[in-house]
Parts: C-alpha cells; sequence; structure tokens
C-alpha cells in the first residue's frame, strides 16, 4: 500500500465521539487527521434525539454521573466556540429537563430510582425537584389528565445535534486538520513507535491513534490491545411538523427544536444491526406522547427513523490507554451528544498529554472481565432511555 500519510493523531471514527475528540486537538493543525467510513455507516451521530441530560444518570458507577455533570457544565464553552469558529449555532439550551410521569406509582418509581442513585457512595449530589400535577403543569402548559407529576433537573438541555456534527467537523477543519471520508481502517498494526492504518486508499501513518469508532471500535480494540465490547441497542424518533412554541424546555422523551418541529423519542430495543422502523414501536412512542400532551395529537408526522446506539454491556463508557502499545486510546459510549464537552475539554488533552489519568481508570473494559469472572457491576448505568 502507497503511503498516504504521517500524522501526530489519528482519530478512527467522525462520529460524535471522534469528531469531539479531534476537535479538542484542533491545535494540532495538520498533524491530525480524522478518518471515517464513508456512507456505509451505522452512525449514531446522525440518528439521535439530542438531549443534554443528566438527571438519572450514574446508577452504579458515581464518576459518570460526575463526568456527565462536568460535560454539561462545559457545554456553553463548547457551543460558544463553535459558534466563534464556524458560524454554527448549534442551538444549545439548558433550561433544565423534565422527566414526566403518568401515574403516581410511576412518579413513585422514580423518586424512589433518584433517591437510590443519589445516595450511592461518593455520588456528587445535583439538585432534582419533584414535581406534582400542579408544579408540572406550570412548566409544561398543555399537559394531559393522566400526567401525576414528575422530576425537573436545573442541568438538562438540549441542542441541534446535526448542527453539532457539523459545527465539530467544520472547526477542526478549519484549524487545519486533515478529514478523510471514505477511508474505512481495516487493520491497525502497532510499530515500535507509533502505528500504521490500513485503509482501501492506502496506508497511515500516526504516532497516536484514537479509536473513536462507534460500534467499529469493537473489531478495532483488540488490534492494539484494547477492549470495547459495544453492541448495538436500537432506538427509534418520530418528527412532527413544526407547531407554535409550546415547549419551553426539553423533556426526556418530546422535545421541541429550535425550528419548531417537535421530536417523539426514543425507544429501545436489541434487534441486532436492524435499523428500519417497526410501526408497533412508532405507535406506542406517539400513543405515550399524546397521553402526555393532547395537543400534538393535531400535528402532522413529518417522518421517524431509527438509529443504533453504541451499546456496552453496562452501559457506560469506555476510555483507556492500551497498556501494552502506549499511544492507543479508546473513546466509546452512548450518550455522545451530552459528553461531547468532555471529550473535547478533558479527553483529548489526555490523549495529547499521553496521559491516563486516574480520571478514567473507572471506565477501563477490565470491568467486564471482573463482571465475567462473578463480580458484576450494576448493569445498566443509566435510565433505560438515555
Ligand atoms: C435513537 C438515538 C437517540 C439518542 N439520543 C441521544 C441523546 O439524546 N443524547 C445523547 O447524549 N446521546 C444520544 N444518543 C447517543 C449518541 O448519538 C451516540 O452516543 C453518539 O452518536 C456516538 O458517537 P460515536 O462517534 O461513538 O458513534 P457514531 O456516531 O456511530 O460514529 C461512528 C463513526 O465511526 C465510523 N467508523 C466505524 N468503523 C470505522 C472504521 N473501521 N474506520 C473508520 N471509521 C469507522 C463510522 O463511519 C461512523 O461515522 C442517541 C442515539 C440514538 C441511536
Amino acid at each position: 500500500m502507497s503511503a498516504a500519510g504521517t500524522f501526530e493523531v489519528a482519530v478512527i471514527g467522525a462520529g460524535l465521539v471522534g469528531a469531539a475528540v479531534a476537535f479538542g486537538l484542533r491545535s494540532l493543525g495538520s498533524k491530525l487527521v480524522l478518518l471515517d467510513e464513508g456512507d456505509v455507516a451505522h452512525r449514531a451521530a446522525r440518528a439521535n434525539f439530542g438531549l443534554i441530560w443528566v438527571q438519572g444518570k450514574g446508577a452504579g458507577l458515581p464518576q459518570y454521573a460526575e463526568w456527565t455533570q462536568r460535560s454539561a457544565g462545559e457545554w456553553p464553552r463548547l457551543a460558544n466556540e463553535l459558534l466563534r469558529e464556524t458560524g454554527i449555532d448549534v442551538a444549545l439550551a439548558q433550561p433544565g429537563g423534565v422527566h414526566v410521569c403518568l401515574s403516581a406509582a410511576e412518579l413513585e418509581r422514580r423518586i424512589a430510582m433518584l433517591d437510590a442513585l443519589q445516595t450511592q457512595p461518593g455520588f456528587p449530589r445535583y439538585s432534582v425537584d419533584v414535581l406534582d400535577r400542579a408544579q408540572l403543569a406550570l412548566r409544561l402548559p398543555g399537559v394531559g389528565p393522566e400526567v401525576a407529576g414528575g422530576t425537573y433537573c436545573p442541568l438538562d438541555g438540549h441542542c441541534n445535534p446535526l448542527k453539532l456534527l457539523c459545527a465539530l467537523h467544520a472547526a477542526t477543519i478549519r484549524a487545519g486538520a486533515h478529514y478523510r471520508a471514505d477511508h474505512p481502517v481495516a487493520r491497525i498494526a502497532p510499530r515500535s513507535v507509533g502505528f500504521v492504518l490500513d485503509t482501501p486508499r492506502g496506508s497511515i501513518s500516526a504516532d497516536n491513534v484514537v479509536l473513536a469508532a462507534g460500534l467499529g471500535n469493537a473489531a478495532l480494540a483488540p488490534m492494539v490491545g484494547l477492549g470495547a465490547p459495544v453492541g448495538p441497542n436500537q432506538g427509534q424518533i418520530i418528527v412532527l411538523e413544526r407547531v407554535p412554541r409550546f415547549l419551553a424546555l426539553p423533556t426526556a422523551t418530546i422535545r421541541q427544536t429550535e425550528e419548531g418541529t417537535v421530536l417523539i423519542g426514543d425507544s429501545r430495543q436489541e434487534r441486532g444491526f436492524d435499523d428500519s422502523c417497526a410501526t408497533d414501536v412508532v405507535a406506542a412512542m406517539a400513543a405515550r406522547a399524546l397521553r402526555v400532551f393532547p395537543s400534538l395529537g393535531g400535528a402532522r408526522v413529518v417522518r421517524a427513523w431509527a438509529g443504533l446506539r453504541v451499546m456496552t454491556p453496562d452501559g457506560f463508557p469506555v476510555y483507556e490507554q492500551s497498556a501494552i502499545h502506549p499511544g492507543a486510546f479508546v473513546a466509546t459510549c452512548h450518550s455522545g451528544v451530552t459528553l461531547a464537552a468532555a471529550h473535547a475539554y478533558a479527553f483529548a488533552p489526555a490523549v495529547a498529554a499521553g496521559a491516563s489519568p486516574e480520571l478514567f481508570r473507572p471506565f477501563a473494559a477490565a470491568r467486564f472481565d471482573a463482571a465475567a469472572n462473578g463480580s458484576p457491576r450494576l448493569a445498566n448505568g443509566e435510565e433505560p432511555r438515555r
């Protein structure tokens, strides 16, 4: 294969994780390359709901709650830098978010779950208000008669995730980095110094490599002594036509975009690599949305889609540097919108420094070996929807 370039850092995967890491490394300019697979790919980055969500996360791993809060806190900086550098407004709004409960029993379960979460040893507590129906209706006018209440967290928010992806790419390219679409990495060969990446368009040498290939990480990680046991988890989303603004803040499953369209999300199913929509799932999501906001019954459905989440067995991310091939890093998670700022401002600097900060220790893939040997972590580190 012909040599197609030599770089200080190669980031494999230009979805939300790879793009955020590359953005955080953009001061490398032309010494940075971002590689992607082309239009054949499964891309969670183009299929997601756009929430920046804190409440409910971290059951079984308080460090994940800390990581999530840190990212939410750094999001305004990210949105401002992207606007300044690219002119793209990613429509960040962090007015807080609501988890809506449709019955007293649902609300009880929600309160119990959040109590258990926040009373874990070492949990970084944050404020979550329990709202009864009347309090909830003040924040979300128009809720239906079945709504019993909900929980409100001031740290939650949302953005336009497609503009986010676009802006991360634009800022990175503008800084002089190379973006090579249609460069699927088939093999990573560690050398005494650095790595050689084989692609159908030639090989690429890099001193350091970041595996941010989403579902592709499962195959790539073992090539550099890492583990990324990720698999697909399907989520479906419905888009309604633009309606007059009625939602001042996002809920966990219904949000109004900056343009006025309404997104209803998002199911969660094990369906392998099937990314087709199932009408029974769409119908169930729509039915629940109508119980929350009956007025949506008058809005037309514009489209619906299904996407594949990048999911580890316990739902938590993997961040790690290879012990046997230093300079190879993996980053994989299933809340890539929420965590974009952490990837840009904490993970990327660790890569640049060649470091494995203490911060990343809880996220090492060795935890899955421990689970296999009979000391499992609490499964499903996040609430079911995200
Ligand atoms: C329905 C749904 C709703 C979601 N809602 C939210 C939400 O509200 N908030 C939130 O924070 N997160 C949400 N997510 C999750 C979020 O979208 C993902 O965490 C994020 O997109 C993962 O980014 P990624 O870069 O790891 O993977 P992807 O976006 O899948 O990107 C991986 C990229 O790697 C490339 N690639 C793969 N293999 C190779 C290879 N060998 N060589 C080169 N390139 C390769 C692919 O082409 C692809 O572009 C949602 C996801 C889904 C599916």
